[in-house]
């Protein structure tokens, strides 16, 4: 009988030649398991996605419900759905005050589109910067803010007036100018390998935005809901953004993606022309109330408390002749080795012994250590172990 494997590479359109290639049979909490109930910790929460950890039971019951009461009724933006009104009532409440109005969107990719279409129509203006090694997605817009030309160049042309900065660099601040319709930027760089801006940098780069006019986009699509040990990574910098986009982790598993920003940015979507972005799913209900719940969850279970604890017990127990160097902020880090190929049979074997790990687009050198924030201080240790015995058989190996 042919396998679930064989299914996938057959029928399933596959975006590499070498997918890692684990069934899931479930998943609870930071584990995932095989059909054979072998456990595996999620060290990437699916990629940044499982802050509140595998179908958290609070989440699974805001799905149900809604899912029991009510799922699509609507296009976005026309009828009244409690879980999209009170999923924004809840994000407005723990935003500043500017981001007061959020459109709720399918994906994080969606979110860059309509935060780049709103950035033009408010300024009127189309010159638009980000930074290399900047990840904001797949789709054609997001592809054209997207700081790396190996993943572009098949599929120009892409949307013109896109201009690259270095990221943390502030004399190419100069670069924004009174043509400049919006900087978006990641406000700690995920997949260029978790690099994180220094305080100046980004104080200078409000400033040069301010004077010129320009809307500062910040993607926290990864680094939102508490990854970094706050709710959103601008909140280390005392300063916030124009326009604030959310996916990933917000859903706590289900799909779903925001751009927020004040009512008066955001009201120019409403008319010259009217419907000036329009989705069928965004906010989707059911998506919606696993959002509010999650929300909820992270408060309530007060999940980022121990976030830097964490931190620092992870930097603590990856010490090892073969890491470079550690990067990051809380539970969104990075070790740095020297070659892909290490990289590659590392995570490889990681997997092998039950700790999912991965690389970056950007930044194939570095692994990924990204568990979601309710890891216990003893899975951290066992984890760490596990990749460290690992480093120690590459190396003898090598
Ligand atoms: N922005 C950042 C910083 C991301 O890390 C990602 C996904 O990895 C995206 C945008 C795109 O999100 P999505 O895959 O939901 O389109």
């Amino acid at each position: 009988m042919i396998s679930l494997r064989q299914l996938f590479l057959l029928n399933n359109a596959q975006t590499s030649s070498t997918p890692r290639l684990l069934q899931v049979d479930r998943a609870k909490g930071i584990y995932l398991y095989d059909p054979e109930g072998k456990a595996y910790m999620d060290f990437v929460s699916g990629f940044a996605v499982s802050n509140v950890g595998h179908c958290h039971p609070a989440v699974v019951q805001a799905v149900k419900e809604q899912a029991d009461r009510y799922m699509h009724v609507a296009v976005y933006g026309e009828y009244v759905q409690a879980p999209q009104v009170l999923f924004a009532e809840k994000l407005v409440s723990v935003l500043p005050a500017g981001l007061d109005s959020v459109y709720f969107v399918n994906s994080g990719a969606e979110a860059t589109e309509g935060a780049i279409k709103l950035a033009k129509r408010f300024t009127g203006r189309s010159k638009i910067i980000s930074c290399h090694h900047a990840y904001h997605g797949s789709t054609h817009g997001a592809l054209s803010v997207m700081g790396n030309e190996y993943y572009k160049q098949a599929y120009r042309p892409l949307l013109p007036d896109v201009h690259f900065i270095h990221y943390n660099q502030t004399t190419d601040l100069e670069l924004i100018d009174s043509e400049t319709a919006c900087v978006i930027l990641e406000s700690i760089q995920g997949e260029a390998g978790v690099r994180v801006a220094s305080n100046d940098y980004m104080q200078a780069l409000r400033k040069r935005c301010d004077e010129t006019g320009t809307l500062l986009i910040f993607d926290e699509i990864q680094t939102g809901f508490g990854r970094t040990g706050k709710l959103f990574a601008f909140e280390h910098f005392g300063m916030q953004p124009d326009i604030l986009l959310l996916a990933k982790g917000i859903g706590g598993g289900m799909p779903v993606g925001a751009f927020i920003a004040s009512q008066e940015v955001m009201n120019c979507l409403k008319d010259n022309p009217i419907l000036g972005h329009i989705t069928t799913f965004g906010g989707h209900p059911v998506s919606c109330a696993a959002g509010l719940a999650t929300l909820q969850t992270i408060i309530d279970e007060n999940l980022m408390a121990d976030v830097d604890k964490k931190e620092a017990l992870l930097r603590n127990l990856l010490v090892h002749p073969s890491i470079r160097e550690i990067r990051g902020k809380g539970l969104m880090l990075c070790i740095q080795l020297d070659t892909f190929q290490q990289v590659e049979e590392v995570s490889r074997k990681c997997v092998e012994n039950g700790v999912i790990v991965d690389w970056f687009l950007h930044c194939d050198t570095a692994i990924r250590i990204a568990p979601p924030l309710i890891v216990s201080e003893e899975e951290i240790r066992k984890a760490c172990k596990i990749i460290t015995d690992v480093l120690t058989s590459v190396q003898e190996r090598a």
